[in-house]
């Protein structure tokens, strides 16, 4: 950059420029002549003198047009000139600047005519939002929940613990009071988790850990944690009339940690949290989300009825008429009302009646 005395003159535009230090825009009159970029303040400063600035305009950059928005030119050293889209200037900008880069004028101008066309169309533009949309609901709907499971079935077994782990010790935490030590007697929880027990030996139940709270937030529930731990409260367990009652909810809860369900259900909400941030470039809404995301997970409608159709079968394979999972859910449904909290198992099924009729159709398999 160098300083010399300046005189507006011919071939030269008005714009106006930032030095990139802060937010005072400078009235300059520029100039393009190959190799330089000249411009000089209109008015005198007390932060810039009137002096000729210039730069090679090989080092700078020409940001593409957007619509009829003004143009910018990029400074090497940080600063920035906006140029008001007249077609004075436009005209002025097509011929002087390819030159002075050394483009191909025909190529270049042809390029940027289209580029202009398509954005001062609304038929483009609705075009390309249109396509925008249908990627982004695809994304969402397919593109993200297929590669959360091949993440998820990919991911270390430490990193799925660990996630459980976070999760525990958050719901854990006395000032969000989730939790108390149960009040279940030790002899009926030791009968439920015989249950639970005879219930793997017929099926291939992944490695687990089963757990006895009281929960006043959670009421009657149960929830599957992400690397194995089964959460049952006492609310729930009060629900049964019997150890295997509590089992058939247990096995809905199983498959929800066979299929990884958990782990699949952060990752689909963190991978399409980053599609979010790519498009809006909000950073905070996200990271100020993911604390409720792991207090507050429900499983996606596809996630509940894959638990389902696989405590459906599993059931019947250890013997366990599957009506007993229907009745727990017909008795969990009738406990709700106004505020109590909805547990996880109705959460995702508004239809409850409907989800029922399979374990009410389906008598139980005995293998002997
Ligand atoms: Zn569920």
């Amino acid at each position: 950059m160098t300083d010399a005395a300046f005189t507006p003159q011919k071939n030269t535009i008005q714009a106006v420029y930032y030095d990139g230090k802060n937010a005072t825009a400078y009235p300059v009159a520029i100039k393009l002549s190959a190799p330089d970029l000249t411009f000089s303040l209109l008015a005198s400063t007390d932060g810039l003198n009137a002096r000729i600035h210039t730069y090679p305009i090989q080092d700078c950059t020409l940001d593409a047009p957007l619509g009829q928005g003004p143009r910018n030119i990029q400074l090497p050293d940080g600063g920035l000139i906006e140029i008001a889209t007249t077609p004075e200037h436009r005209a002025y900008l097509l011929q002087q600047w390819p030159q002075a880069q050394g483009w191909q004028p025909r190529l270049h101008c042809a390029f940027q005519s289209s580029l202009h066309w398509m954005e001062t169309h609304w038929s483009t533009v609705c075009i390309a939002l249109i396509g925008i949309s249908l990627s982004l609901l695809w994304a969402i709907k397919v593109g993200i929940p297929q590669v959360s499971e091949r993440l998820a079935a990919n991911l270390p077994p430490a990193v799925e613990r660990r996630l459980g782990e976070h999760i525990l010790n958050t719901l854990n935490q006395p000032a969000l009071g989730y939790f108390a030590d149960s009040q279940v007697p030790a002899s009926q929880q030791q009968a439920i988790q015989r249950s639970l027990l005879d219930f793997c030996q017929q099926n291939n139940c992944p490695p687990h850990l089963l757990l006895f709270k009281a929960s006043q937030a959670l009421g009657a529930n149960a929830i599957a944690i992400p690397g194995g731990t089964i959460i049952v409260t006492d609310g729930l367990v009060n629900l049964a009339s019997s150890p295997t009652e509590v089992v058939a909810i247990l096995a809905h809860e199983m498959a929800h940690l066979k299929h990884q369900h958990g782990l699949r259900q952060v990752l689909q909400t963190s991978l399409s949290g980053l599609v979010l941030l790519v498009l809006t470039g909000d950073v905070s809404s996200i990271a100020a989300g993911l604390p409720t995301l792991l207090v507050n997970m429900q499983y996606s409608r596809a996630f509940e009825a894959e638990a389902d159709s696989d405590a459906l079968v599993q059931l019947r394979k250890a013997c366990i008429p599957p009506r007993l999972f229907a009745d727990m859910l017909a008795r969990l449904a009738a406990k709700q009302s106004g505020d109590a909290p909805v547990p996880e198992l109705l959460a995702s099924h508004p239809d409850t009646l409907k989800r029922m009729q399979p374990f009410l159709k389906t008598a139980p398999t005995c293998h002997s």
